[in-house]
């Protein structure tokens, strides 16, 4: 699986820097998929205890997995 995101590269003797190394729409719509996926385990008393119990979580999850796409 590949999948575009940020990698580090190294700029000789210097600190180096992040560099996008791809941009398009389908990122966006992964990143935002897996915040909310984040975000709602944060303030669920019910995946404090198990997400696999949630069906918001598993809501959530799979809307990241169709975002992601095949790869
Ligand atoms: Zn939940």
């Amino acid at each position: 699986m590949s999948r575009a995101g940020w990698a580090y590269v190294p700029a000789g003797s210097g600190p180096g820097r992040l560099q996008r190394i791809a941009s398009n729409s389908r990122e966006t719509a992964v990143q935002r998929a897996y915040r909310a996926y984040i975000d709602h385990g944060r303030g669920c008393a019910a995946c404090a205890v198990d997400s696999a119990l949630c069906a918001t979580a598993e809501e959530l999850w799979s809307a990241y997995q169709a975002a992601t796409g095949p790869s």
